[in-house]
């Protein structure tokens, strides 16, 4: 078994719903709600589901761009949620996050070469002819050239200004990036050569991902083991291989059987899922899934299934496999 290097055990992020002239808290949105994964060194965890099951968040709360209610991230033997701002600012290099759109988190005034310095800068790390030397080296691995140093975020399309927050992730020596929908702005052309360039960095610099995505094709071809999450609850977790050979939790059938088949002679029996997603100010209770789910038990709606381990190594929340 591989080192393990993060686990949420409990981890939890409930948003107030506040109402009234005092701004009283009369409900909270359950975003994430009590869930506890691992993630291996050197592997690509890929977290999926529907939109606002609690997939970003989840990103975001390992490692404290928002803050969690509940729980514990442990990062090399720590609970990074317990230590001081100091000490977190500096995990931060480790720890870093590609966006969905990297025009919105580009500054538009500053240069390539300047938003690359920027974190060295931040941190004080070494002098300023080192930062141009790293930023030099980072343009060519992620395929830009130096070129790019004095032009701005506007002169370069989509998937290179992708390129540009790829290295911009890199300049501190992560260990550990978040990708956040990293290729959905992108077109469809352009982000095999994103994922594959993503794919190279991570042998190059020996990187740990974690790939929160909606699209279950991209998935399948860049992740080694896939957490399915429903209404800020894990639902499954499997290897990706295992998850889609043999999908065992009703929602991730339901997700896997809309993906397109690679070879389209082979059909595939359909599972549409029907209804809307719950509110997560209210989820139903018991299993947050029956009440969209064509195997639904009496004991579906009163008893939250708890995660169980798999015979092929993964977990599953759901009463058909319960004793
Ligand atoms: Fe369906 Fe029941 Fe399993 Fe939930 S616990 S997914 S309702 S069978």
């Amino acid at each position: 078994m591989s080192e393990i290097l993060v686990e949420a055990r409990g981890l939890k992020k409930y948003f107030p719903i506040k109402k009234g002239l005092l701004r009283r808290t009369t409900a909270h949105v359950k975003a994430v709600d009590n869930i506890s994964f691992q993630v291996f060194k050197g592997e690509t965890l890929g977290i999926v589901g529907e939109s606002g099951c609690g997939k970003s968040t989840t990103g975001r709360l390992l490692i404290r761009l928002l803050e969690a209610t509940e729980g514990e991230v442990i990062y090399k033997g720590k609970n990074i949620l317990q230590i001081q701002k100091e000490e977190m600012r500096e995990l931060r290099k480790e720890l870093q996050m590609v966006f969905q759109d990297p025009y919105s988190s580009l500054n538009p005034r500053l240069t390539v070469g300047q938003i690359l310095e920027e974190p060295l800068a931040n941190y004080s790390m070494s002098t300023k002819k080192e930062w141009r030397e790293k930023v030099r080296e980072l343009l060519h691995v992620v395929g830009l050239g130096e070129q790019a140093i004095h032009r701005f975020p506007h002169e370069f399309s989509g998937g290179q200004r992708q390129r540009i927050g790829i290295a911009r992730a890199l300049m501190l020596n992560p260990e550990l990036i978040i990708a956040d929908e990293p290729v959905s702005a992108l077109d469809v052309s352009i982000q095999s050569q994103v994922l594959n360039l993503l794919k190279d960095l991570q042998q190059k610099f020996a990187l740990t991902y974690i790939f929160v995505s909606h699209d279950l094709s991209v998935v399948n071809h860049f992740c080694d083991r896939i957490l399915v999450m429903y209404l800020g609850r894990v639902v499954e977790i499997s290897s990706k291989k295992n998850l889609f050979a043999r999908p065992l939790h009703p929602y991730s059938q339901a997700l896997l059987s809309a993906v397109p088949s690679p070879d389209p002679k082979q059909k595939k029996d359909r599972t549409i899922l029907t209804g809307d997603v719950p509110s997560p100010s209210n989820p139903p209770t018991g299993c947050a899934f029956h009440p969209r789910c064509t195997a639904c038990m009496d004991i579906c709606k009163q008893v939250r299934p708890a995660l169980i381990q798999t015979a092929d190594g993964g977990v599953v929340a759901c009463h058909l496999y319960s004793e």
